[in-house]
């Protein structure tokens, strides 16, 4: 018998362990609370997940910690073998991953898979790069003594990873801590924990050590997190999500002198020059504005163009908006999924319709779709003015405000006009105008010509308050290093 659609993700959602993993074990919250994790495109229970106590949060850490040390002392090509085995594992079944991407968190499978191929690979690069943390040994500068340094794991991390990218979030995080010999307290964001809980048990299958990763998803993150970053048995906390709350984590983490890794919010720029060719640059447009219907921190957030082609650069982009399709993300025709729940959809809408009060006008789209789910018209907007709200908030949806400016210094200064600095996106055929541009802006990537420029093997990371600490790259590794400095008496002394 031929499995329907509704079977097949009955089955898949059946596979997804529903408990924290605390030491090697699956187990219900104390207490037995638990939580449901919503379809995003219909608004219905997809499953309910055991929902962590700070009593949990505790445990996982005492896991954490007990694993630490041998752990440590784990050979690093043994725990770079454990790695690839669970980039051989997620990648046969990247099919299963993309869908429950999908499910939870509304992208449409192709964005789902992806994210699989995006977020595996991290799991590749670390597992290479395991053997690859070395010290060095040198003579000091007067020669009196020898240098060597070591490259220690920095000890059990916390991570807290938020609800756009579930699995790549996860992987990124993970995958170097593995490498490098850290145990870890994964807290996957409450919206989209299930990725994580199958990822976990991917983990696990692929030869994980028992107390090495433990995952402890919860609706009350302050509660259970605020005690472990006190707790001076943790080490390092990496966080990615949005600035308030990385903010705040920050002030938590300086009670201890917690290492601390920041990838909070954007608010990139897409640059547009007189010299650019359209057609590329609103190919890159969508790319940089829609993948996950705009629920990026990289997503181009403000259009910044040359007078000279504003025009033609807004016509050519609202008619490609206009041709997308909205729907569940499982649905073949999809191109554009909903938003993650009404608080977003509504939030988007306010940007929206403030910008067309202060005087914007929408070439495409301008409201929430009708019907189920948290949907949103993929929209476009001309004239914004400067100073807009939408110009300076995260708009995390489908929207792309446009603002002409007229030479090299103007479109510089209203890029670098925000409080973000995370990335930036440049048209121009003129490479030496790109790089020159690229020199003066406030951001830790740039995409040049390119509308998307993730990769596991280059650092990804932000300037201003988008944060601090860089992901993926030989970068990554480092974050979850502690260099420790042995100096040792002249060799030679005996013979003078
Ligand atoms: P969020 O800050 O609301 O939540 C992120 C994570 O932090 C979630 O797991 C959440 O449960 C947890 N959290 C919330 N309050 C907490 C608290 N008081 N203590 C401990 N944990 C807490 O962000 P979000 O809405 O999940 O994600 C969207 C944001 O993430 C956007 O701002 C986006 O730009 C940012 N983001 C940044 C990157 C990057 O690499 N720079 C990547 C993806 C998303």
């Amino acid at each position: 018998m031929v499995a329907t659609i509704a079977d097949r993700e009955k089955e898949l959602l059946d596979r997804v362990p529903t408990g924290l993993l605390i030491g090697g074990q699956w187990r219900d919250a104390t207490g037995g609370a638990t939580f449901d994790v919503e379809d995003p495109a219909t608004g219905r229970t997809l499953l309910s997940i055991a929902d962590a106590s700070p009593e949990d949060g505790k445990a996982a850490l005492d896991a954490a910690a007990a694993a630490q040390e041998s752990w440590g002392r784990t050979p690093a090509r043994e725990r770079g073998e454990i790695l690839r085995r669970a980039f051989d594992a997620v990648t046969a079944r990247a099919d299963e991953f993309a869908l429950l991407m999908s499910l939870e968190m509304g992208k449409p499978l192709a964005e789902a898979k992806g994210e699989v191929t995006y977020g595996a690979e991290f799991l590749r690069w670390f597992s290479e790069e395991a053997v690859r943390a070395f010290g060095r040994y040198s003579a000091s500068p007067e020669g009196k003594l020898r240098v060597l340094t070591v490259k220690k794991p920095v000890g059990p991390c916390l991570l807290i990873t938020p609800w756009n990218f579930p699995l790549a979030m996860a992987t990124r995080k993970i995958a170097p801590a593995i490498a490098a010999g850290c145990t870890m307290v994964l807290k996957p964001a409450a919206l989209t924990p299930l990725t994580s809980q199958l990822f976990a048990q991917v983990l696990m299958d692929a030869g994980l050590p028992a107390g090495v990763l433990n995952v402890v998803a919860t609706t009350s993150a302050g509660k259970v997190t605020g005690p472990l970053i006190k707790d001076d048995r943790l080490r390092k906390i990496s966080f990615t999500g949005s600035t308030p709350v990385g903010r705040r984590l920050l002030a938590d983490a300086s009670e201890t002198v917690l290492r601390t890794s920041m990838e909070l919010g954007g608010n990139a720029p897409f640059l547009v020059f007189e010299d650019a060719d359209v057609d590329a640059a609103v190919e890159g447009a969508m790319a940089a504005k829609m993948r996950n219907m705009g629920e990026a921190c990289t997503a181009a957030n403000r259009f910044l163009v040359h007078r000279d082609v504003a025009e033609q650069f807004s016509t050519a982009f609202a008619e490609k908006m206009k041709a997308l399709t909205l729907g569940r993300g499982t649905e073949e025709s999809t191109t554009v999924g909903p938003l993650i729940d009404a608080k977003s959809r509504d939030k988007v809408h306010e940007l929206v319709t403030a910008a067309v009060e202060d005087g914007a006008k929408p070439l495409v789209g301008g409201a929430p779709a009708e019907g189920d789910g948290y949907f949103y018209q993929p929209t476009v907007l001309a004239d914004v003015p400067a100073g807009n709200r939408i110009l300076q908030e995260e708009i995390f949806g489908p929207v792309a405000p446009i603002t002409v400016f007229d030479d090299e210094d103007e479109a510089v200064r209203l890029a670098n006009a925000t409080e973000y600095g995370l990335a930036a996106y440049v048209f121009t055929k003129d490479l030496n105008r790109g790089l020159r541009i690229g020199e003066r802006l406030e951001v830790g990537l740039l995409g040049l010509n390119a509308g998307v420029i993730s990769n596991a093997a280059a650092p990804f990371g932000g300037v201003k308050q988008s944060g601090m600490g860089r992901e993926g790259g030989t970068e990554g590794l480092s974050e979850y290093l502690s260099t420790q400095y042995v100096g040792i008496s002249d060799p030679w002394a005996d013979l003078a």
